[in-house]
Formats: structure tokens, C-alpha cells, sequence
């Protein structure tokens, strides 16, 4: 028997992801699964047929197997190493990293368990270090040693044009760029409302009444304008809730006291904390987008501006509240840290080496924690949820499915 090749060669040259199969077997033991997404995709999908269904009844479908099945591992095997500390140097040494003070080895990683190497301040690398990361896909990420993100070194950028291409000319329509837009603003202050509603001790039905009405105007803002004094008036709200979300140490102790969110230098602890985990945050959604295929540079809210990571600020919306200001709360709460873990100078207030290897305990805590996705149904970590979430606004903007669905906690 003859097996024709055409089709293939066919659906090859239109430069476009087939769509999945639907409710298929063969994508249980499919290596593609968590690239493709078939019954997520195929859900969404049904979903927006139903137009007469409520968004309820919607979500509660069910595919015709019966369940989404979770064909994508709910964590990473790999995990991020940081090397924080003026001085040390990264070198390799056959299947391991090694790192290096001057008084002598600090630290190791089996390669093969690293997913990405992140750099503060004067920390260097050597060749076969940066070479072999390079070869095996492993980004190098640099920031300052006040934790501003600098810069990546990959080897070669993502192979799937088909998505820039789509990129831009979303990022070129007006009438596409505001419908994510406002995703992005609606589903960060939703996320807002859900930690307030949840650790407000005070619970002020006026502020959760307000954040709830700025989501509705933000799902239907005319432009980015609009937008910006949609999530000028929700932040406002929500810092003016903010520091009844941290419990005080002891009555009078103002080391941790929060009044408003100030940054570019931060003034006090709090806001220190904030702005060094919203640095982590999109570094690692800048590292995510790129391994989706996007060029993180050209957002549809954040308009391009020269060295701004426009689309990993875009994503970051939805998940500053759920994963950097939850860490940050957390962080205080349980005492992890304390006030020798910050340097006060008259003009900022910078953390510690100390400080900063608690905080970022903290955060990755927070990544492998697993949490059952609300539209899916099924267990999945923070760090792969970054990853679902950027495939999916993927087969938004290749036209796949018509609308993004931001990550909305309960
Ligand atoms: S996971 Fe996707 S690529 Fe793999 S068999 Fe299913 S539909 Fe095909």
C-alpha cells in the first residue's frame, strides 16, 4: 500500500498547528501534549459554541470523555538555580555546576536538574559554564544586585516565527490589542479582590464592591486609556487594603508597617519586598514566553518602548497578586523574615544577601505549590501554570480559540 505524504507536506506549508485531535487516545502517550493542549484547547473551544449556555453551566462541561484529562506533567523536574552574592563565580566541573566564593565552593547543581540560572549582581560565569548551558537550552539570567533584571543569554531564539508573526500583527490591530488588554487589567483585579475577600481581617464590603465593579468596566474599556484609569483606581483600592492583609508583630511595630505602594527606589520594607518579587516574577515569565515562541518585547497593553519587556508585563497582570504579593504576605506573616534582613538608608530600602536568599525561598515555595487550575479541573503548579497560560494566549492570538482566559484564583 502507498501512503501518501501530501496532506502532511500540506498542512506543513500553512505554517499552522493542525488542531488537536479531540478526545483522542493516542494524546495520552503523546510527547506533544503540553505543547498542544487538546483537551483544554478542546474545551475552550466548546465553550465559546455554547453562547447560549451561562458562563456557570459553561464552565462546568465536561469534554465527551468525561473529564479533562491532565496529559502535561503538573510540575517541572528541573528546578531554577540563584546565586546570589557579590564575587562568586559559576564554573562547570563534567555534569554539575559549581559556585565559587573566594574562600571556596559554596554550592553545586547536577546540570540536568537546572531549568534556568539566574545571576545578581557581581556574580561571574565561565565559558564552558555559559557554553554548555547555551547547548543544553538553559537560560542565564543577569540582574543587579538590587534585583533588576538585565538581561538573558540563550542559545538560539525560538524556531516558531508562525507565533511572532501572529504577535505583531495582533500587537498592530487596535481592536485585538484592547480585547487582551483588558483581560490582562480585568483578570489582575480579580485576583486583587480574591486576596482581599480572603485576608482582609477588616472585610470591606465597600472595597470588594468597588474591585468588583472595576472588573466589569475593565472587560469593557474602549481603549488602553481607559484601561490605565481602570487600574489606577483598582490598585489604589486595593493598597488601601494592603496592610490589613499583613498581621503587625506587635502593637506599635513599624518596621513592617504598610501606608502606600511606592518603588524606583522602594521606601520602607514592605514595598521592598513587592518590587524584588516583581523583578522575579517576570523574569520568569519573559524566560516562559520566549521558550513559547513570543518576543516578549511587543505586549498588547504595555506599549513597546525601548528595552521593556512589554508582553511579560502584560501576563504578569494576573498573576502579581496570586504569586508575588501572596509570597510577600506570607513572608511577613510567618516571620521569615525580620528587620536585619533590610538596609535603611535615608533615600531606599535594599534586603540583605540573607534577605533576599529567604525571599526567594519564599517565591519558589510558592511555584511548586499545586493548585487545581479553576477552569481545568485539575492540580497543577504555579511555574507550569505560567506556561499553560502562555500556550493558551498563544491560540488566542493564532485565532485557534477567540478569547483568553486570564488565571483567576477562587
Ligand atoms: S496531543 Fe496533540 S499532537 Fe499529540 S496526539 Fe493529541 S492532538 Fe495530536
Amino acid at each position: 500500500m502507498r501512503i501518501s505524504f501530501a496532506p502532511l507536506r500540506t498542512a506543513a506549508e500553512q505554517g499552522e498547528m493542525p488542531p488537536p485531535l479531540p478526545h483522542s487516545p493516542k494524546c495520552n502517550h503523546c510527547s506533544l501534549a503540553g505543547i498542544c493542549l487538546p483537551d483544554e484547547i478542546t474545551l475552550l473551544k466548546e465553550m465559546e459554541a455554547a453562547d447560549a449556555e451561562t458562563n456557570e453551566e459553561a464552565e462546568e462541561k465536561e469534554t465527551a470523555s468525561g473529564q479533562i484529562r491532565r496529559l502535561l506533567p503538573s510540575r517541572d523536574d528541573a528546578i531554577p538555580v540563584y546565586v546570589v552574592g557579590q564575587g562568586n563565580t559559576v564554573r562547570k566541573k563534567g555534569e554539575r555546576l559549581e559556585i565559587w566564593s573566594r574562600e571556596g565552593k559554596v554550592g553545586e547543581a547536577k546540570l540536568r536538574e537546572i531549568s534556568q540560572l539566574s545571576l545578581y549582581g557581581g556574580v561571574e560565569i565561565t565559558t564552558p559554564a555559559m557554553v554548555e548551558l547555551m547547548q543544553r537550552g538553559v537560560p542565564v539570567i543577569h540582574y543587579t544586585h538590587g534585583g533588576w533584571f538585565l538581561g538573558i543569554c540563550l542559545g538560539t531564539t525560538h524556531k516558531n516565527v508562525e507565533l511572532r508573526m501572529h504577535q505583531f500583527h495582533c500587537a498592530l490591530d487596535p481592536k485585538r490589542s484592547i480585547l487582551l488588554a483588558q483581560k490582562a487589567v480585568a483578570g489582575k483585579i480579580k485576583n486583587c479582590r480574591t486576596l482581599v475577600r480572603r485576608n482582609d481581617s477588616m472585610r470591606s464590603t465597600s472595597s470588594l464592591s468597588l474591585l468588583a465593579k472595576l472588573v466589569a468596566e475593565a472587560e469593557e474599556a474602549p481603549s488602553s486609556e481607559s484601561l490605565l484609569g481602570i487600574e489606577g483606581a483598582a490598585a489604589e483600592c486595593y493598597f488601601s487594603r494592603f496592610a490589613n492583609l499583613l498581621k503587625g508583630r506587635k502593637e506599635g511595630d513599624k518596621d513592617f508597617s504598610f501606608e502606600n505602594r511606592n518603588r524606583r527606589p522602594p521606601k520602607d520594607p514592605v514595598n521592598a519586598v513587592l518590587s524584588y518579587l516583581y523583578g522575579i516574577l517576570v523574569k520568569d515569565l519573559f524566560v516562559t514566553l520566549l521558550a513559547v515562541g513570543f518576543d516578549p518585547y511587543l505586549g498588547f497593553y504595555h506599549r513597546p518602548r525601548y528595552g521593556r519587556p512589554a508582553l511579560a508585563l502584560d501576563m504578569m497582570e494576573e498573576f502579581r497578586p496570586i504569586i508575588a504579593d501572596s509570597v510577600a504576605i506570607n513572608l511577613f506573616n510567618n516571620e521569615e523574615l525580620s528587620r536585619k534582613d533590610f538596609i535603611k538608608t535615608c533615600a531606599e530600602v535594599t534586603l540583605t544577601s540573607n534577605g533576599k536568599k529567604a525571599l526567594i525561598s519564599g517565591y519558589e515555595r510558592r511555584m511548586e505549590t499545586e493548585i487545581v487550575h479553576p477552569l481545568f479541573g485539575y492540580k497543577v503548579s504555579y511555574r507550569r501554570v505560567l506556561e499553560v497560560q502562555a500556550r493558551l494566549l498563544a491560540r488566542t492570538i493564532s485565532g485557534e480559540i477567540k478569547e483568553y482566559s486570564p488565571f483567576c484564583t477562587r
